[in-house]
């Protein structure tokens, strides 16, 4: 009997798991329903639909295919001992996948039961370094990965055993009540949907309009959550990238995206190779900077409170849809963290919630980039006014989300100079920039700081700059 695990590689074709755990066509397929997980830092009920809508159609595969999907409700150690009891001669497979301290801690466990039986097949996730970690060989190696070719869909199952597992519809009726409707919707189809509606047309001023939060819901491939819950793999996207891109007019839009491609994996190797980042800054130095949290302002910010209208709009956008650009995430992330001067530890996984895409090893990382704890990315503290006046100049987006700001001259939406008419703001701007560049760079000029800079660096930089 061959046991294969499904986490986050949601889908029926090039999933090594599957393929390799069907060989013997003698398989169950079980996902791991584990309440703690679900409730563990950044992850959100919004994110648990667009896992639902990826499981039903990968057990609608199944089902043509002799099998479906079983629920283990519980956590990877009562798996083993499940697995033990029931089945120990079974080989496991599954897929490794980054994710934050609940899931590593859970999967470490649980591979310590299976250790030295040669019964346990992790296969490597996409472009990520397991084992051999070395930086100087990470663009190489992830070239050839997106090269290799994909697999087939799993081969049918021939035997039909009856379940002592929850079965998919039941597991399906009772989270019911936690799913959210409204979101992006999860699933192979839709991956492809995106894809090819992507290459065809909507790809066109990728590069620009990627910078603005209302062209860009239209422009950006809003591949992400596919990405993040493998309803697609990111080799099947690149490989189709390079079959399109020879006849595409969009050429220097695709080529960003590519790019885009290669910084997912290049950032989720951050957190593989030291997991430590999701407690600590990459630069231990950064550590102290902040040490209080304040819970008015960390309630106004998540809750699109701040007194400063496209910055706000920003948050209601957010946590209306689920997905906002990069651009905007990094201005909101540099607000909380520079204007507001708040513990990045504090504000990340509330920020992870909103995001259908929650990606640890992406948004980690980037949230220590936005503010300023790397100590190998230069500082950018966002203009929340400048943003205002560069994307949404006339104020119409603003005034979409806000309607009570539907009569207010452009201008004093901009500079955030309201008044009576809206909140009044949380901070003040300036002074707030100002004091948080003083503070950065006090530490960042000394000898100290460089020389741990070098090792972070040499640990995480990316040798292309070199
Ligand atoms: C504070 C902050 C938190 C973020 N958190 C997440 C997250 O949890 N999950 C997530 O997928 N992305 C995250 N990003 C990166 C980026 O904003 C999103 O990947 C992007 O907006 C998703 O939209 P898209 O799929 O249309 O992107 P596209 O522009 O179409 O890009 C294609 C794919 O490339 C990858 N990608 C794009 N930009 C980046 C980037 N800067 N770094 C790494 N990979 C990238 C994503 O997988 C994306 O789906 C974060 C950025 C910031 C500043």
């Amino acid at each position: 009997m061959d046991i294969i695990i499904l986490h986050r590689n949601l889908r029926l074709e090039d999933n090594s798991a599957l393929f390799h755990g069907s060989v013997n066509q003698n398989y169950r397929v079980i996902y791991v329903y584990d309440k703690h997980y679900w409730s563990s830092d950044g992850r959100s009920p919004r994110q648990f639909s667009f896992l639902m809508d990826c499981m039903k159609e990968v057990q609608s595969g199944l089902r043509s295919l002799n099998s479906y999907i079983e629920i283990f409700e519980g956590s990877y150690s009562e798996l083993s001992t499940y697995i033990e009891r029931n089945y120990p001669q079974s080989k496991i497979h599954f897929n490794h996948s980054t994710d934050t301290s609940y899931y590593r801690n859970q999967i470490s466990k649980f591979k310590d039961t299976f250790k030295g039986s040669s019964r346990l097949n992790v296969y490597e996730d996409f472009g990520i370094q397991i084992d051999q970690f070395n930086r100087d060989n990470w663009s190489f190696d992830w070239n050839r990965q997106m090269r290799k070719c994909r697999y087939d869909q799993p081969k049918p199952n021939l035997s039909s055993k009856s379940t002592d597992l929850m079965n998919f519809d039941d597991f399906l009726d009772l989270s019911k009540s936690i799913i959210q409707k409204g979101f992006q919707k999860g699933g192979t189809k839709e991956a492809n949907a995106k894809l090819n509606s992507f290459f065809d047309s909507r790809s066109e001023g990728y590069s620009k309009k990627m910078s603005s939060p209302h062209e860009a819901e239209e422009s950006c491939s809003r591949l992400s959550p596919h990405i993040a819950f493998g309803s697609i793999s990111i080799r099947e996207i690149y490989q189709k990238l390079e079959a399109h891109y020879p006849q595409s007019p969009f050429k220097k839009d695709l080529y960003s995206f590519r790019k885009r491609l290669y910084w997912h994996c290049h950032f989720i190797q951050k957190l593989e190779t030291e997991p430590a980042i999701e407690f600590n800054s990459m630069h231990s130095m950064c550590d102290d900077l902040r040490p209080f949290d304040n819970k008015e302002f960390i309630d106004r910010w998540i809750n699109g409170e701040t007194g400063f209208p496209f910055l706000d709009a920003c948050m209601l956008y957010l946590r209306e849809k689920g997905w906002i650009n990069f651009r905007m995430r990094a201005m909101i992330m540099s607000f909380a963290s520079y204007n507001l001067w708040q513990p990045w530890q504090s504000t990340s996984p509330l920020l992870g919630e909103l995001f259908v895409d929650y990606e640890p090893g992406i948004h980690i990382p980037q949230v220590q980039m936005q503010s300023g704890v790397t100590g190998i990315n230069l500082p950018r503290i966002y203009s929340v006014n400048k943003q205002s006046l560069d994307q949404d100049p006339e104020a119409k987006w603003i005034k979409q989300i806000i309607p009570s700001l539907n009569d207010i001259d452009p201008k004093k939406i901009h500079s955030s100079d309201l008044h009576t008419a809206y909140i009044s703001p949380v901070v003040d701007l300036k002074q707030s920039a100002k004091y948080a560049r003083d503070t950065i760079w006090s530490i960042r000029k000394g000898d100290e700081f460089k020389k741990i800079a070098r090792s972070v660096y040499y640990k995480h930089g990316s040798r292309k700059r070199s």
